[in-house]
């Protein structure tokens, strides 16, 4: 079908074959898995899926596509939500709500952070996620402690999920091509939690109230809610940088304040 792109879509197709090759490869979908693909648009990656999988669930909130996809796509096959991306409940999804799913998608770069933290909070739900990003972003995903990437993204989708850079994806791989690079990334929720945050919304206030302003030292950064003696009690530098400390630094932090709560109430 003759197809006018709309950018507040984000609408970049992929078209290189080649390329649509390596990330069916990468998923390797199974017959019998729970897929959910966001963002199917024209099915550069849709209809490659949908030869493996016995069905595939598509979220797609661009009702042009919609309507083509339900003439197009036998209905046995596929199951097409017309919903935002960001507003959809992927608990919905499967037989009694309790099953695991698989997520999948070249995703609208502009609400790709957005999108990743609502996933977030479904992630005890999720197999494992496949996603091509802006390349920029995926960096911040994957990225080590005291690098340039390293930001309050990495240290979120780090504390609940194992990350993997897979593959590097030019401009002109998409039409129209994108001005930036992309990426290919895995995301697979961790088994257990490697460290864990005795009260996970004061774990994502430090980590926001640290990396809020990124040049500051921590003693700046977490002043009125982490004291000298806080800072001994965890063997962390108040000099530091919210971009040195680990994940596991970040949990220590909020764990300390759960446990001595009076000062916590003073800087956030
Ligand atoms: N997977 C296709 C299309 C990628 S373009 C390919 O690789 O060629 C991004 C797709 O996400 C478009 O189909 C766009 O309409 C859709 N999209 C954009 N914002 C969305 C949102 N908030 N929720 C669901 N889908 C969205």
């Amino acid at each position: 079908m003759k197809y006018i792109p709309k950018k507040r879509f984000g609408q970049n197709f992929l078209t290189d074959q080649a390329i649509i090759r390596s990330l069916v490869e990468a998923i390797t979908p199974q017959a019998n898995d729970l897929m959910v693909e966001i963002g199917p648009g024209l099915g550069a990656l849709t209809q490659p899926l949908m030869k493996y999988l016995a069905h595939l669930h598509v979220v797609e909130i661009d009702r042009d596509i919609i309507s083509w996809m339900e003439k197009f796509y036998p209905a046995d096959k596929i199951t097409i939500h017309n919903s935002d991306a960001l507003k959809f409940n992927f608990k919905s999804i499967g037989e009694n709500n309790a099953e695991k799913i698989r997520v999948v998608g070249n995703l609208p770069y502009n609400i790709s952070s957005p999108i990743l933290f609502h996933l977030l909070d479904n992630v005890q739900n999720i197999i494992d996620m496949h996603f091509m990003l802006q390349k920029e972003v995926v960096e911040r995903m994957v990225a080590a402690p005291s690098t340039p990437a390293y930001g309050r993204l990495s240290v979120m989708l780090q504390y609940k999920l194992k990350m993997e850079y897979l593959l590097t994806v030019p401009p002109e791989s998409f039409d129209p091509p994108p001005k930036v690079e992309s990426a290919f990334v895995r995301c697979v929720p961790h088994a257990s939690l490697p460290h864990i945050a005795l009260d996970e919304k004061l774990f994502a206030k430090v980590v926001l109230s640290a990396f809020g302003q990124r040049r500051k030292t921590l003693r700046n950064t977490l002043k009125g809610l982490l004291d000298d003696d806080g800072f001994t009690a965890l063997n962390i530098s108040s000099q530091l940088r919210a971009e040195n400390l680990s994940v596991a630094q970040f949990v220590a932090i909020a764990n300390y304040l759960f446990a001595y709560p009076i000062k916590s109430q003073a800087g956030i």
